[in-house]
């Protein structure tokens, strides 16, 4: 047996058409069009080329941008002061600030300082609080995730009642896409670096998520024939023959798990695309509160 792949590029390009047709018909309407602020404070490549690809994105989309580029040791009550500001200002409906940040600046109160209303990465506390409430739903959900779920239900529409392994308890994509699965009425199981029996836990799964950070840390034959495997990490690997000097691998162990998982997403090409067109959809959204 050979995987379905899930071609995120293919479903991020079909979210981002019905966002473009949505802010088309509001230019029509005359209605005013969504703004979205990227902030990067530093100078982490990745980073860098993560805000230019979501810049560039908006501009396809038709959605309003305004970016800021703050340097490396900027103070944190700059960085507040600008959230801050940003929270006012009527043209803009979503704030993103690009983690991670330099070390001596907090999260924390970066993300808390961000309006709950233009949380358009779902990672405030207030909305991260509402994803755990069962008769609650948060203003925003967060775009790896939603991005996540989004690919599991593209080739299984009904997951009720199915076993899922998270790999990774991270604030950004583990936790909550363990409390979006569970939403889902799957059983999730959050497994992390202390975890015993990673491998069991996996072959148990009817669905595997994989965002550890660790390439091919879920090998092939893990794998419960015929699940869905959802490959999360971004790892860069030295490769002389490519151009850039490295390849890009996920957590799963590809080759093998293609041959028994009943599909797969692939890195590159999967969870990456979809991230930036949930945000694209989240800023569609952020209109409604404005
Ligand atoms: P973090 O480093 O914040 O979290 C990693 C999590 O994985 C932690 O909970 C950690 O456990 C767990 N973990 C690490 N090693 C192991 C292991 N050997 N076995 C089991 N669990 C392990 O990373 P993020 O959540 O931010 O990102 C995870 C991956 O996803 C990265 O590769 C990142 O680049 C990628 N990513 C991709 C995105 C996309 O759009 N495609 C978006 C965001 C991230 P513990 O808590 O015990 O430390």
């Amino acid at each position: 047996m050979t995987a379905e792949i899930i071609d995120g590029k293919k479903l991020a390009e079909n979210i981002k058409q019905e966002v473009k047709a949505a802010i088309e018909e509001r230019v029509r309407q005359q209605l005013p069009v969504p703004g979205l602020a990227t902030v990067l404070v530093g100078n982490n490549p990745a980073s860098r080329t993560y805000v230019a690809s979501k810049i560039k994105t908006t501009a396809d989309l038709g959605i309003h941008s305004l970016s800021y580029e703050l340097e490396e040791n900027c103070p944190q009550d700059k960085l507040v002061s600008l959230i801050e500001e940003l929270n006012q200002n009527q043209d803009i409906q979503g704030i993103l600030v690009q983690l991670p940040l330099p070390d001596h600046l907090s999260e924390d109160r970066v993300m808390h300082t961000i309006s709950p209303k233009k949380d358009v990465d779902g990672l405030h506390p207030y909305n991260a609080g509402l994803l755990t409430r069962k008769y609650s739903e948060p203003l925003f959900y967060p775009c790896t995730p939603s991005g996540i779920i989004h690919m599991i239900q593209s080739v299984c529409p009904d997951i009720s009642g199915m076993d899922a392994a998270v790999i990774g308890r991270s604030s950004i994509v583990g936790m909550p896409t363990a409390m979006m699965l569970s939403r889902c009425n799957t059983t999730p199981t959050i497994c992390h670096s202390q975890t015993r029996h990673l491998d069991e836990v996996c072959r148990e799964s009817d669905i595997v998520v994989a965002a550890a950070g660790s390439p091919g840390l879920v090998r092939g034959e893990w794998i419960k024939p015929g699940a869905i495997v959802i490959d999360v990490g971004i790892n860069h690997i030295p490769d002389k023959t490519s151009p850039r000097g490295y390849r890009l691998v996920g957590d799963v162990e590809f080759d093998e798990a293609v041959k028994r998982a009943g599909a797969i997403s692939p890195v590159p090409g999967g969870v990456g695309p979809m991230t930036i067109a949930m945000l694209m959809a989240n800023t569609l959204k952020a209109i409604e509160y404005r």
